[in-house]
Formats: structure tokens, sequence, C-alpha cells
């Protein structure tokens, strides 16, 4: 029988890999294989260890992947995939390739920066640490990418198709509505057309963005709310934000306010964000409250090698604006000319950032501190209590955001142990997921009752209380899918 295997973000945030085997052959011999995702597992040591495995099946045989968006916990481990063997097309819309096209090479080149800084100081207990993949070996995979527009039926094989429809989660993310035809049970071989066969529709969520609106999800940028008035007989969704309810009160009060007070104790704001989409939602913020006199003028540094091109990529697509997101780049134009406002690309202007003494807002990645230059600038600023760490962005348990976050008394950084006396803020506003409340009114939206929803990409506790208020709400049929288990495609 057809199935699903889940092969990452199931019971845990990260990692989204999810296998669909037609298993056209009763004999146990494979059918054709397509992957949804490719993402790396971060956070927790038990989750990590895992991006070093290999995929239970040869990744040579996988037909195609099918990538929802951008993200490198969707995205990340691609370029293993490719290392592995896999030579087929990954679809993707026109912004994810774009977004891609820069992610991943970072990401080869952050790995290869933490196994040359683990050999240097002799912190890993592996002996050489070895990158998981190298910049050069990210790039090589991009020419595996093929576009595939919104709404645009792609079909894969005569019994495979799929179509992708707005999450409204960052530039270019969609859903998979993927449909499968395939024989019934004990009759002969598949002839389409013959009414012999069934067609199974399978919605994989990917990440899912804000359903409510501009003035509820502030710095929303994108598309404005998911597809709505789906249908599906297998919808595999993400649980993050499932037991969570965002705060509904506008953040920029009490984010001028934070600068404020750091800039008047002489201290400066840390802002640990990814380089792509929360950086540039967060700088047209930062621009407003200057430019209305709400926020002292400060300077602002975004401290990435890739935020000049993130930014190039968000102006280009301007297919993907939000109303409010066309107003603000039509009045400012683009952050790259701004003055006060400086985008770091090289190691030396990064190191000139450190050592500015007068208050200043840096913004740099990685967003969960799990490597890149905000390590260093916070190893730097944590053990002063005149500077602020401002978090706008999901911190998964066992990453050092995590722990900063939490309120530990100190936190290990490039194999030291730094002390945390700064002040330590966050705005859960940012967020690009929908909480249980919108997540519950986009599936009031719902054609019809899927017969199954498997929920993944959520910590247990996430997925376990969705499942609950799905199930009371809605009298849904909802299980929580677990790490490598297969369920049936019926
Ligand atoms: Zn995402």
């Amino acid at each position: 029988m057809p199935y699903i295997q889940f092969l990452g973000a199931a019971g845990t945030v990260t990692g989204s890999k999810h296998l669909i085997n037609t298993s056209a052959d009763i004999s146990g011999k494979n059918g054709l294989q397509v992957l949804v995702d490719c993402g790396l597992f971060q956070g927790q040591n038990e989750w990590r260890e895992r991006i070093w495995q290999d995929l239970p099946m040869s990744a040579r045989e996988i037909e195609c992947l099918i990538l929802t968006h951008a993200h490198l916990d969707h995205c990340g481990w691609i370029p293993r995939l490719v290392k592995q063997g896999f030579r087929g097309p990954i679809y993707a819309t026109p912004a994810t390739i774009d977004l891609c096209s820069i992610i991943l090479p970072d990401s080869g080149h952050l790995q290869e920066e933490d196994a040359e800084f683990h050999n240097r100081h002799k912190t890993s207990r592996h002996d050489p640490a070895l990158p998981l993949y190298t910049l050069e070996e990210a790039q090589a995979c991009l020419q595996y990418f093929k576009p595939v527009t919104f709404g645009e039926t792609k079909q894969v094989s005569p019994e495979l198709s799929f179509r992708f429809v707005h999450a409204a989660h960052i530039l270019g993310s969609s859903m998979a509505e993927i449909t499968l035809t395939s024989k019934t049970a004990g009759e002969g071989p598949i002839r389409l057309g013959s009414g012999q066969v069934r067609s199974t529709r399978m919605l994989f969520t990917g990440d899912i963005g804000r359903v409510r609106d501009q003035n509820i999800a502030p710095g929303k940028v994108v598309y404005s709310g998911p597809q709505s008035g789906e249908s599906a007989d297998i919808l595999v969704m993400e649980s993050t934000y499932g037991n969570r309810r965002h705060p509904t009160d506008a953040p920029p009060p009490e984010l001028a306010e934070l600068i404020r007070e750091t800039a008047e104790r002489g201290g400066s704001v840390v802002v640990p964000a990814f380089a792509v989409e929360r950086t540039q939602k967060f700088v047209f913020m930062l621009k407003e409250l200057m430019e209305s006199g709400q926020a002292p003028r400060i300077p602002v540094y975004c401290d990435s090698p890739m935020a000049i091109k993130a930014v190039e990529i968000f102006l280009k697509h301007t297919e993907e604006y939000s109303d409010a997101t066309k107003q603000l780049v039509s009045r400012y134009g683009s952050p790259l000319s701004w003055q006060g406002f400086t985008f770091a690309q090289t190691s030396e202007e990064s190191k000139k950032i450190n050592d500015s003494k007068f208050p200043c807002v840096i913004i740099s990645s990685s967003g969960m501190v799990t490597g890149g230059r905000i390590q260093h600038h916070l190893a730097q600023r944590l053990p002063d209590p005149k500077n602020t760490v401002l978090f706008i962005g999901f911190q998964a348990p066992g990453t050092r955001g995590f722990t900063i976050k939490s309120g530990a008394p100190e936190v290990k950084i490039l194999g030291e142990m730094v002390p945390i006396r700064a002040q330590v803020a966050a705005l859960e506003q940012f967020s690009d997921h929908a909480d249980t409340p919108e997540l519950l009114e986009w599936l009031h939206t719902f054609q019809a009752k899927p017969g199954v929803t498997y929920l993944v990409h959520g910590e247990p506790s996430a997925s376990s209380q969705l499942r609950d208020a799905m199930t009371k709400e809605l009298g849904w049929n909802v299980q929580i899918a677990q790490w490598m288990q297969k369920v049936e495609i019926i």
C-alpha cells in the first residue's frame, strides 16, 4: 500500500522531511518515492545528531523533492541529500528558489566555519570536526531547483501531481497539495480513467502563516493569510504554536521603549534574527519608529553576509507583498540606501561593529544563536548589564537562544561560558506562524473534514494540545506523527 513516512519534524519542530512512497508493487518493491521538504534538525542534541544519519532509503531512488519554503529546518538538508546521490528535480516557488540560493550556501559556509573553529580550539569530540556540507556543495545543489508557480499543476508521474498554494508564512512559502491516483486493493493493473483508480489528496502545510489581519499580526509582510477553503483526505499539518496564543498588542511602542531605555543607559540592543524576512520586517519597523521620533536615531547594523542579497530578493518579489508592505516600500525605498543603517558583509565590517562603544542596534543571525556572527556579538555584549538582548523569533529548546531567553545565568558560546547580565527581552508578535486560535480559524474554512490529520513540526506538548483542541472544536480524526512512522495512504 502507498504510505507516508515521517523522517523528520515528528516529535520536534525541526528537520521537516516526509516521504511519500506510492508502493506500487505488493512484493515490497518501492514505488515512486517523493520527498516533501528536506530540513535540518536543529536544537537538542538527541535530534541534532540525526543530521549525520543517512536516510532509511537510497537517496538515488527518490524521484523528486517538493519544497514548501526556504527556512533551513525545511531545506537545510538538501545538500546532504544531493551528496548521497539524489539527482531529481527540486520543485519550489520562484521566491523560494531565490532565497535558497543564498540560504543554502550560507549554511554550508557556517558549517565550514564551525568545524574550523572546533578544530582550532579542540572543542569537538570529533577529530577532526567536519562540516555537514560545504559552501561549494551547497552551491552545486542549486542546479536541481525547478520553479513551479502558485496554482500551477505539476505532473510528477502518471499517478502523482501537485500544486502549490499560499501558506503566508515567509516570502515564497507554500503548502503542497499532492494528488495520488492509485489502484484499489485486489484489482488489476492501474489504468487511469478506467474507473479502477482512486484519487487521494494530501495537503502538506509546511509552515502556516498568520491568519489574522495586519493590525493583529504586525510586521507581516507577505501574502495575507493561508489559502482558505482547502480540502484533503490526508492533512499533514504543522503544530509549532499548537498551545500558544500570540500577544495581540502592537509591538512598536514596546520596541521603542526598549531602544530608548537601553540607549539612555549607554547600552546597545542585540537582536538575533533570521537574515531573511525577519530582519527585513524588523528594519522597516525600526525605520518607522526613528522617522516618527518614537525611537532615538542610533546606528543600526545588519550583520549578516547575506543580508544585502536578502534585501534585494525581498524587493524583487513584489508579487508577495501585503498592502502594508507595498506602502512601506514605496514610502522608504530600499533599506540598503537608508542613512544610519549599515549592512555588513565582510568579517572586517563585522569586527568594526564590535569596536562600536556607542549605543546601537545590532541585528545578526542565526536567529536561534545556533551559529553565525551573532555568537560574537553576544559573547561580547551579554556580560554587560547596560545592553539588551531582544528575541523576535521562536527559540527551539536546546538552542543557545532558548537558554538565554529562559533566564539562565550563563551560556556556552564558541566553547566558552559567557555570563548573562544583559537585559533579556522578547517580542512574540513577530511570529510567522499562526497561533492556536488562528490555526483553528483556518481549519474552519475547510470544505470538509479530512479523513485523517497528522500533526508534525511541534514539540510534543504543542502537538497534543492542538490535537485535543481540533478534536473538541472540529470533531476531526487527529493523530500525532511519530519519527520514522509509516502511515498508509488510503
Ligand atoms: Zn518556516
